[in-house]
């Protein structure tokens, strides 16, 4: 009897460490595999709704606080103001189209958009900083310019279709090039992965939008990367 109850005790242990090793060592190592084997699995229609599961999502809030927490420059503070507002435009871009078109690209990567200003706001959490999206109202920013490229994105979008999904390539084209510029001045740990996770988030956005307006007959010349960069997204496998 004795025996049983120690057998008992050492397999709620055992099961307890598995359970924390495969919590710890799950957050990149199971992502990267997802990730290949559902790229290589996408059908045209779960690209053109972007239906399948976002799985670079989950990594930034499972990971940050495993970084150490280190100076923050004056850059790296205001890139985070800034992209935590300019995810909120993605956001909210999608959610005003979404409620115009009914093709689903719109609310599936608008969902994917605020796990990405989440991931920031842990960010903005974990160095004490004000949050320029508290109690964030849709539509509403702080910095001026976001709020000129929301108001500009909104009208265009709202005249067609096309013209929807032409602004979703748009903003990913920006938030690409956004991410790549800042990661060339950010050095802590915590954010340049989170950049670097939510940049391979929005080259999956990308390639939904542009897989739309060529659907649609459109054509897009990226505005803000070069035709090169843009094209190594669109052709690459992850
Ligand atoms: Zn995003
Ligand atoms: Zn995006």
């Amino acid at each position: 009897m004795k025996t049983k109850i120690i057998t008992r005790a050492q397999q709620v242990l055992m099961a307890g460490i598995l359970f924390l090793a495969l919590t710890l060592s799950g957050c990149s190592k199971e992502n990267e595999q997802i990730v290949t084997s559902s790229d290589e699995t996408l059908t045209k229609e779960a690209i053109l709704d972007y239906s399948f599961t976002d799985y670079t999502l989950k990594i930034s809030t499972c990971q940050v606080d495993t970084f150490p927490y280190e100076p923050l420059s004056q850059v790296e503070t205001d890139a985070l103001i800034k992209m935590r507002e300019e995810e909120y435009v993605a956001h909210d871009v999608y959610i005003a189209l979404s409620q115009l078109y009914t093709k689903p690209v719109f609310r599936n990567i608008a969902r994917s958009e605020q796990v990405h200003a989440d991931a920031i706001k842990l960010l903005i959490t974990k160095y004490n900083l004000i949050d320029p999206a508290a109690n964030h109202v849709a539509g509403i920013f702080t910095n001026p310019d976001l709020q000129v490229l929301y108001n500009s994105l909104v009208t265009l979008g709202s005249t067609s279709l096309l013209n929807g999904v032409i602004v979703g390539t748009t903003i990913e084209d920006l938030d690409i090039y956004d991410l790549k510029n800042l990661l060339t001045v950010v050095d802590n740990q915590d954010i340049t992965f989170t950049f670097n996770n939510l940049m391979r988030g929005s080259g999956f956005h990308l390639r939904s939008f542009y897989a739309n307006v060529l659907f649609l007959g459109g054509t897009y010349t990226p505005q803000y990367l070069t035709q090169a960069e843009f094209d190594a997204i669109i052709n690459s496998k992850n």
